[in-house]
């Protein structure tokens, strides 16, 4: 299943005239954004580039020499020109009088601010040191699988002579940071032929004194050892052969939303995570193979890759020859529980006096066999990206188990980066996670103008939702449209009838596949009629009935059962209407209708207390601006009544009510929001009016 070897070449995409006009700067960042784009190249986030160039001393006005060096977090494919730090290259030679030896390299990083040039507000990364002291003017360092798989070989200093001769040098694994620069520093001079070396576990650093060999030495190096690879395991099956069969697409989907949920509760108890499945060829290859079971616990080796996923992952007890489903549902809390405990002893055996405290000890990469790989974090990006890096994990194990013997990294090396006080500073910067983060949030009738407002307000507030609708295109439409504002990774929508039980019961599959279940429900898909009770046909009666109650009740009793599965508590919040509370002439078969759903809530809040889950309901009012529904027969109807057109009802609505205010979506998403957030952790079975004011639905 390997990537053909045509497909695995990387070709240059530097475009001289393009180049031509450029400024070192400008084709710095050129580079980077070139080379970060192609995932072989180098994973999301990792890697570095740098350029040392001539600039003219904002003091001074004479002509200096600045290293410019992608900063401190942010990634190269995707960087702009503020993503670089920029430091005098005087000043960072002269920090080497400071260097008190490597127990103290952390005590350089402190150092760096004073060497910057022009105020450049962007910190400087650890690795800068490893860029300034290369004596060559242009140098990157990606992590390409290729590469890191020779890398993580146990002969690997034998494989880089053998594959690079003398044109490539080779340093033993050593912690990104002041001490590894000299290093380079060192082998770059007394190597005058070497156009880059390999880090033992880690990475290629490749340099050149012009940017466009420098990205050529870059993907040149890159091809011939991918070529090399694919050469010497020509013929060999990959990770020893197939163990366990592989299951169909749409049984491994189906299996993963059963697991998703249960595992996601299990994880869940400190804080929500999201999760993401995976099941290409590559994780599928992986985990029906002969060497799951002996790759899995050695780990990952770069550090850019067990930062993201944890150490190791973890395999989960399930056989894909003789599926026993709830024998593997049953055997999950257990699993965890023994991760955990074997990551707090990781953390006992490596800590030291001044290490940072244990953090969360539950498994982010979650193995199955069969099936593929699901990966859990604290956002739905942070997840999918941490089953990318486990890919690149699983395509460096490939290449080393191959020609070699794969090694993960030293434990107590792997905890050093884990735990590294730098790192550690790092996460403590990161920025308070909003109300809703780790939250994920159905909302049906997503394509209204209710639910669109209220999936835009939980998206701003850092959840993950999707948008259920019987209109399928125009949810899609919708979640389009938010996908450009929010990123594509916190959206999706689905079409689903909520009056048909096995939408119902696909859309929740499916919501489990995608995030890893469920924790806001809200239930909002709706119509409205007009008709004396002389007039309401039977089939308008079971409408309204069929939409507004049943369809309630499918959606509120699915979401039951997953939040169950998943034990975390939950909020449901039904879209009723002042019209359940309030008798209305001529709509008996809408007000019945929404009065049942506001007394299913009740009922429902009643059950679910004990599993933490609330029900509350939210009674909009005359919300014309948005809403489909006062676009057709009844706002005719309405409007007809009154003798007037939608402006005109807008007005009245609004001189009917008691504050003399208009109501919008927003006002109804507000209310929505306020419920399904912790902000109302201790409300259950209440109803909230949001209609300007209406004594007929005050409630009593
Ligand atoms: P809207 O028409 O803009 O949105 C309703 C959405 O529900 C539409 O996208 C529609 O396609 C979808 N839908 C309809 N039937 C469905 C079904 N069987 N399965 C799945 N989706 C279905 O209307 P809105 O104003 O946003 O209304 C949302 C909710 O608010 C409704 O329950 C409505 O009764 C209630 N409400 C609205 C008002 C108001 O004045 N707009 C007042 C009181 C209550």
């Amino acid at each position: 299943m390997a990537k053909t070897p045509a497909a695995n070449r990387l070709e240059s995409l530097w475009n001289d005239a393009k180049a031509a006009s450029m400024s070192e700067a400008d084709k710095l960042l050129y580079r980077s954004n070139l080379l970060g784009s192609d995932k072989r190249v180098t994973n999301y986030g990792g890697g570095n580039t740098s350029a040392k160039v001539m600039e003219q001393d904002p003091l001074s006005g004479e002509l200096t020499e600045v290293l410019w060096v992608k900063g401190s977090g942010g990634d190269i494919g995707s960087m702009k020109m503020e993503g670089f730090s920029t430091l005098y290259m005087d000043k960072l030679r002269a920090l080497k009088g400071k260097y008190r030896g490597v127990e103290f390299e952390d005590e350089m990083v402190g150092y760096l601010p004073h060497c910057t040039f022009n105020l450049n507000p962007r910190a400087a990364s650890i690795d800068t040191p490893l860029h300034a002291y290369v004596p060559r003017k242009h140098v990157d360092h990606v992590h390409s699988d290729a590469i890191i798989a020779i890398a993580a070989s146990v002969n690997s200093r034998d494989l880089t002579k053998e594959i690079f001769g003398n044109e490539i040098g080779w340093l033993p694994w050593r912690k990104p940071g002041y001490e590894l620069g000299l290093w380079l520093e060192k082998l770059a001079t007394e190597n005058p032929q070497m156009r880059g070396a390999i880090l033992e576990s880690h990475g290629l650093f490749t340099w050149a004194d012009d940017a466009k060999d420098c990205y050529q030495t870059t993907l040149e190096i890159i091809n011939k050892a991918a070529a090399w690879l694919e050469t010497k395991t020509a013929g060999k099956p990959a990770f020893g052969g197939v163990r366990k069969p592989t299951l169909p697409p749409e049984e491994r989907r189906a299996i993963a939303a059963r697991l998703m949920p249960v595992i996601r509760g299990l994880i869940s108890k400190d804080r929500h995570k999201v999760g993401h499945f995976d099941d290409q060829p590559a994780v599928l290859e992986f985990v029906g193979s002969q060497m799951l079971e002996t790759l899995a616990p050695l780990g990952t080796s770069c550090p850019d890759h067990f930062l993201r996923t944890k150490i190791r992952p973890l395999v989960v007890d399930f056989d894909p020859s003789k599926p026993d489903l709830a024998a593997t549902i049953a055997s999950l809390p257990k699993a965890a529980e023994d991760y955990r405990a074997d990551y707090a002893a990781y953390y006992d055996r490596c800590k030291h006096d001044n290490s940072p405290a244990l953090r969360d000890p539950n498994a982010v990469v979650w193995l199955v066999p069969g099936v593929g790989m699901i990966t859990f974090a604290l956002d739905k990006a942070t997840a999918r990206i941490s089953g990318e890096f486990y890919v690149n994990a699983i395509n460096v194990m490939r290449g080393a188990s191959g020609v070699s013997t794969y090694q993960g990294l030293p434990e107590q090396e792997a905890f050093d980066i884990e735990y590294w006080l730098l790192e550690e500073a790092k996460l403590q910067r990161m920025p308070k996670p909003k109300s809703l983060a780790g939250r994920v949030a159905l909302v049906t009738g997503g394509a209204g103008g209710i639910g669109s407002a209220t999936a835009e307000r939980m998206l701003k507030e850092g959840a993950c939702v999707i948008l259920a609708d019987i209109d399928g295109k125009a949810a899609e439409d919708v979640a389009a449209g938010m996908a450009k504002v929010f990123g594509p990774d916190v959206v999706r929508s689905v079409a689903m009838n909520v009056t048909i039980e096995s939408d119902v019961i696909a859309a929740y599959a499916n919501a489990a596949a995608e995030y890893g279940g469920i924790d806001i429900l809200v239930s909002n898909a709706g119509i409205a009629s007009s008709a004396p009770i002389e007039d309401t046909t039977l089939a308008l009666w079971n409408r309204n009935m069929d939409i507004l109650s049943t369809g309630y009740f499918l959606v509120s009793r699915e979401a039951f059962k997953l939040l169950r599965a998943q034990g975390i508590g939950g909020s449901v919040v039904f879209v009723a209407s002042k019209n359940g509370l309030a008798a209305s002439p001529n709509a008996s078969a809408y007000c019945t209708a929404k009065a049942a759903e506001i007394h299913l809530a009740r009922c429902l809040a009643l059950e679910g207390a004990e599993a933490g889950i609330r029900v509350n309901v939210v009674n909009p009012d005359a919300v014309l601006r948005g809403s489909k529904i006062w676009s057709g027969e009844w706002l005719d109807q309405r409007a007809s009544t009154y003798k007037t057109d939608k402006e005109g009802l807008e007005e009245m609505y609004r001189q009917r009510s008691m504050l003399k205010r208009s109501v919008l979506p927003e006002d109804i998403a507000e209310g929505i929001y306020f419920l399904a957030s912790d902000l109302s952790a201790k409300s259950t079975g209440n109803i909230l009016n949001i209609d300007a004011g209406n004594v007929q639905a005050f409630t009593r």
